[in-house]
């Protein structure tokens, strides 16, 4: 039988803000175990919770930038539930009221294959806000547990079953962690846990309506182990239903050396929650001032950045989106495109030479010594001729190492290109006596050993002479040659 796979996600953003939901502990990563926990976080009698601002509006800003509608009144909620990493028993979280409701998120681009993906909107049913909970860390018979984590501001973002294919959740995570990113809502490390998600997957037959049985995997901390886990657990239900069996929903978890998904418990064992309203915290009343406040501090996200990019500096899709991959880039190219006469230019020098240089370094964009107002200055010297590409290349560098502006450097290692016929002549002269047999070719009609003695001709004259004017004097000379 054909079987159409659905998926549905929920993925759980960590918040970035200095302080925890509901106390003044540092939300930081990394300090060491059980050093950033007070009477709040601990759970200990007698405490009362003060809600963090920045987290909601924050949330409320996510909210916002996928299109939600912003609930005019949410609460918090208690959701009991008994586990080592919940130090109160129960978790601050959101019911019936959460903050935002019906999003949307467009994604598209390529897959984790590198596939390229039609464009398609998938359906964020809600996001809602609740504390995490403590990091347990289990070696052999002894379990460890780090409260550090425990009470920092948890966005959840729960999508519709809209995904189809593994490769659709690969690129809504993608697309859903580049506007966090961009927004500064979360910095999104998986490997941080500071975003993880729980993949529900289900199959039915082809053509019918009615959604499969649900299956929930958890705990998948990397693109790769999200991707693997549901193409997996895709192939396993069909196979289940092939040989006549049925599925029932449950909960499974990842076993990445094995590459399969594993029962952990069925639908039967499903906690029961008991939410209730948090007495502790009042309701939350966003009225049009606050959301108005909240939209107007949104940054412009990648995708209308990539289609202004290429509108205005009249770059290619593909160059805007690597421009546009990373916002201290954007932010790079997009100042100095904006003050150059050659935007184009600019973006191939960033892509092919500024990311290559910082690469190589280990460097970060917004550490780079060169300035958007050096990268003008250099395109322009190279556009106008006054340098060749070549010598272009090596004044970057040289900004890598002493910061020197590119016309001081210029004039340092005497760079400035030779246009003069009369001084690029006798070049010319040498390499067609050094190099008669190419110098034939050419003359025969093979184009291509023109090039090499233009190269030639660059290398004797140390990279300054202007390459077009040897290719002109080269290509008389030789014809006139008998
Ligand atoms: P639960 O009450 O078990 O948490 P929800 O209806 O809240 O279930 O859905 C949780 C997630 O599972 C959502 O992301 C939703 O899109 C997804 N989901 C729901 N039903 C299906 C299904 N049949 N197949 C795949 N995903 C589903
Ligand atoms: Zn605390
Ligand atoms: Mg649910």
């Amino acid at each position: 039988m054909k079987y159409e796979s659905v998926i549905g996600l929920e993925v759980h953003v960590q918040v970035r803000t200095e302080s925890k939901m509901f106390c003044s502990c540092g939300n930081i990563y990394g300090a060491p175990p059980n050093t950033l926990v007070c009477p709040v976080c601990m759970g200990l009698p007698g405490v009362m919770p003060v809600p963090n601002k920045t987290a909601i509006q924050k949330t409320i800003a996510a909210g916002l930038l996928i299109e939600c509608e912003i609930s005019k009144f949410s609460k918090f909620d208690r959701k009991s539930y008994f586990y080592p990493d919940m130090p109160k028993n129960y978790q601050i979280s959101q019911y019936d009221l959460p903050f935002c409701r019906g999003g949307k998120i467009h994604v598209g681009g390529r897959g984790f294959s590198g596939a390229p993906l039609p464009n398609k909107i998938i359906g964020v049913t809600r996001i809602h806000l609740e504390e995490d909970v403590a990091k347990s860390t289990h070696m052999g018979r002894y379990s460890g547990i780090d409260f550090n984590r425990a009470g920092a501001p948890l966005m959840e973002i729960v999508s519709e079953p809209d995904m189809r294919f593994p490769d659709e959740a690969y690129a809504y995570i993608e697309a859903l962690k580049e506007i966090m990113q961009y927004a500064r809502i979360s910095d999104c490390d998986m490997e941080k846990g500071q975003m993880r998600c729980d993949v529900n997957v289900s199959v039915r037959p082809e053509g019918q309506k009615e959604l499969g049985v649900k299956i929930e995997i958890k705990n998948l901390n990397s693109l790769r182990s999200i991707h693997r886990a549901i193409e997996h657990e895709i192939e396993r239900q069909k196979n289940v239903l092939d040989e006549g069996g049925r599925l029932e929903q449950e909960t499974r978890g990842w076993n990445d050396d094995a590459g399969e998904t594993f029962l952990l418990r069925k639908k039967e064992s499903a906690h029961d929650y008991r939410y209730f309203p948090e007495p502790d915290l009042l309701p939350f009343i966003a009225d049009d001032l606050i959301i108005d406040e909240i939209r107007r501090s949104l940054p412009e996200l990648p995708a209308k950045k990539r289609e202004r990019f290429v509108a205005n500096y009249g770059i290619s899709e593909y160059d805007a989106q690597v421009l546009t991959s990373d916002k201290n880039l954007a932010d790079y190219f997009d100042g100095a495109a904006s003050k150059s006469s050659n935007p184009k230019s600019v973006a191939n020098w960033i892509i092919s030479e500024v990311l290559k240089e910082i690469n190589l370094r280990g460097m970060a964009i917004k550490d780079c010594p060169v300035t958007g107002e050096h990268l003008v200055e250099l395109v322009d010297a190279v556009h106008s001729g006054s340098i060749t590409g070549n010598s272009g290349k090596e004044v970057l560098s040289e900004i890598f190492l002493s910061g020197k502006k590119p016309s001081e450097i210029i004039r340092e290692k005497g760079l400035i290109q030779i246009s003069n016929e009369s001084e690029i002549s006798p070049f010319v002269d040498e390499v067609i006596a050094s190099f008669p047999s190419q110098a034939g070719e050419y003359k025969a009609g093979k184009a291509q050993a023109l090039q090499f003695l233009i190269g030639q001709v660059m290398k004797k004259s140390k990279g300054k002479a202007n390459p077009k004017i040897a290719a002109k004097l080269l290509a008389g000379k030789i014809s006139f040659k008998s």
